[in-house]
């Protein structure tokens, strides 16, 4: 049976959690939705990432994080008018054709262009 429209595994509900947090904080009337400072906020926020691993911190800490960039790529799509769920799946589709290959001991799925 469906879960409820109110899921909060639903990416509509996220959507709009994220939607209500621009709103509140009128991102867009005030450059939140600006691309050059939201390109370094996610730089930012995957520098944080990366500060989780290097220094060992806890799953808790890197969930956050990872949260932290998720929230930012979510409303990338706000700020840029277009359809992450549809892009996401459309790349899926992409991906699941590719093929892997082993590179310097660790898997990698690409195209491999211009590659033996
Ligand atoms: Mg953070």
């Amino acid at each position: 049976m469906n879960k409820p429209a109110t899921s909060k595994d639903s990416w509509k509900q996220m959507m709009e959690a994220v939607q209500a947090f621009h709103d509140k904080h009128q991102f867009r009337e005030n450059g939140g939705e600006e691309m050059n400072y939201r390109i370094a906020l996610m730089a930012e926020e995957l520098g944080e990432i990366s500060a989780c691993v290097t220094k060992g911190k806890s799953r808790e800490a890197l969930a956050e994080e990872v949260a932290d960039l998720l929230i930012l790529l979510l409303g990338t799509a706000i700020a840029q008018d277009f359809d992450l769920n549809q892009a996401f799946w459309d790349k899926m589709e992409k991906l699941d054709q590719r093929q892997s290959r082993i590179v310097n001991g660790r898997v990698r799925v690409s195209e491999f262009r211009d590659m033996k």
